[in-house]
């Protein structure tokens, strides 16, 4: 893994390479492409699939042809600042309004030019978000949003060739990228030249030596994001010279299932529901967001905690495929009492119905909630109540290499580098510094967004590079 100065011109060249086929490359693949780029994808597993597989796959998105149609009103001001005001302001304000001004746009490109089914998830607001924006392809999973994207590919006749672990980049001197090195899954080695690089090989979270370094509080976390994102884009930037930002950055989840690995929805939560430690004990202000809860459960005896919930908050949740999927393994335990529920899930009756109770006065303005929550206004659990064993998981980092409005690659100077692009998780997000800056479904936005940014300027700096070859010819 490393930068080369190798100046042997490879055999095949590309205007625009894209390291990963994840919603952020085959975005920018798409968007490459459509402005006259020959493009080639680098992806090192056999069939691409990355933590946009993972994922839920809902992307927030302002201004949309889907929110017009509901009647929703929303605009990219209104948007940047539900982003701003979850990271506490202490992100790049500017990068919030490019990124919340392209989000708009590009989900109505994914769904009118290539195709993709999103629905508006309706019924619940996600935390922090002001509007109704979440997008979402039918069922609401990773796996269909990366097939649909990988379908679009295919139908724009993009390359993308698997088994390929992109290993060195190869830089002149002005730092600009003219080959990637690869390894094929036999251990050859390969090379590529290029007029553009774009980095679309999300963050760190498969590190453990980069998360000990940069989210200490996470290590020993279960990772549920993809295995192969291993920090290269970061260990390459760092290498040129990139400057890079907020790296103690990343989205949590409070409420993965055990032993499903499936992320309940977190509607569960801040519709009136909440989470008891094994001795049937509330411990945190559960609606403050999924991401800073992680930490929270993780900090439990046996790194567990139970969502209690009733069949009321489980109706909009019945619109995922990961919570039904849940449900019909028995993960989530069904009882008509409080009783059966604290039996099936092995908790203390008595602490059970005292945090209940306890919950309901604060339901009704009658007691202050010592974490800082306000229950008032969601009402009061009732038969057939729900619960579901969970625990604290990380999902993906957020901090990563500064880019600019085009998603050109900045190094430490401020400068831009000549020919180099990143975006998703191998970029900085929008999050802030910690773990509690993560507004709902800021991966993926900078993922689609900055991914389509990146393509398209990637293509213009390959056309340029291909004039002045040709004028010099
Ligand atoms: C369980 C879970 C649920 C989530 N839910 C949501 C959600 O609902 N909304 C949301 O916005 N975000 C969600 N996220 C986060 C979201 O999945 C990511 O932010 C997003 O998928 C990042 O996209 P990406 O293209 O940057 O990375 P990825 O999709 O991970 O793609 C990166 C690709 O790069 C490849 N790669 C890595 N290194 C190399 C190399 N050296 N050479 C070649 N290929 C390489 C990897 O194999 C991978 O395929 C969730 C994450 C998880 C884990």
């Amino acid at each position: 893994m490393a930068i080369t100065r190798e100046t042997t011109k490879p055999e095949f060249e590309v205007d625009v390479a894209i390291v990963g086929g994840g919603a952020c490359g085959l975005c920018a693949a798409l968007a490459a492409t459509e402005a006259g780029a020959s493009v080639l994808v680098l992806e090192r597993d056999r069939r691409p699939t990355g933590s946009t597989a993972l994922s839920t796959g809902l992307i927030p998105a302002a201004g949309t042809r889907l929110q017009r149609d509901e009647g929703i009103e929303d605009d990219a001001e209104t948007f940047a600042q539900d982003i701003l005001g979850k990271a506490k302001g202490r992100t790049d304000a500017a990068m919030a309004r490019r990124i919340a001004a392209g989000s708009g746009p590009t989900i109505d490109w994914l769904q009118q030019r290539h195709g993709l089914a999103f629905r508006l998830v309706k019924g619940f607001l996600y935390p922090g978000h002001s509007r109704l924006r979440m997008h979402g392809v039918p069922n609401r999973t990773g796996t269909e949003l990366q097939d649909a994207l990988l379908a679009a590919a295919g139908r724009a006749g993009i390359d993308i060739l698997t088994e390929a672990r992109v290993a060195d980049l190869n830089a002149d001197a002005d730092g600009r990228i003219t080959a990637l090195g690869f390894e094929r899954s036999d251990g050859r080695r390969e090379r590529v030249g290029t007029r553009a690089v774009i980095l679309a090989c999300n963050g760190f979270g498969g590190a453990p030596d980069l998360l000990a370094r940069h989210i200490p509080e996470m290590v020993g976390a279960e990772y549920f994001g993809h295995a192969g994102n291993t920090g290269d884009a970061l260990i390459w930037g760092e290498e040129l010279g990139a400057a890079t930002a907020d790296l103690g950055a990343y989205q949590g989840h409070g409420a993965v299932a055990v032993p499903y690995g499936r992320p309940m929805v977190w509607a569960l939560i801040t519709e009136g529901g909440f989470q008891v430690n094994r001795a049937g004990e509330r411990f945190s202000n559960e609606a403050s967001g999924y991401s800073e809860q992680a930490v929270e459960v993780i900090a439990q005896p046996g790194r567990e905690a139970f969502e209690i919930f009733d069949s009321l908050r489980e109706a909009p949740a019945l619109d995922f495929a990961d919570y039904r999927e849940v449900l019909g393994l028995g993960g989530v335990k069904q009882a008509g009492t409080l009783a059966e529920l604290a039996g099936l899930l092995g908790l203390p009756l008595a602490a059970l119905e005292r945090t209940a109770r306890e919950v309901d006065e604060m339901r009704s303005g009658l007691r202050p909630d010592p974490w800082g929550r306000d229950f008032r206004g969601t009402a009061p659990l009732a038969p057939p109540y729900r619960g579901v064993r969970v625990t604290g998981a990380l999902f993906h980092t957020q901090g990563g290499l500064a880019v600019d409005a085009d998603a050109r690659v900045l190094r430490s100077t401020g400068a831009a580098f000549p020919n180099l692009f990143a975006g998703g998780g191998a970029a900085r997000g929008v999050s802030g510094p910690s773990r509690w800056g993560y507004l709902s479904g800021n991966g993926l936005l900078t993922a689609t967004v900055l991914g389509r940014l990146a393509g398209s300027a990637a293509a213009a700096v390959a056309a340029a590079a291909r004039a002045r070859s040709t004028a010099d010819v």
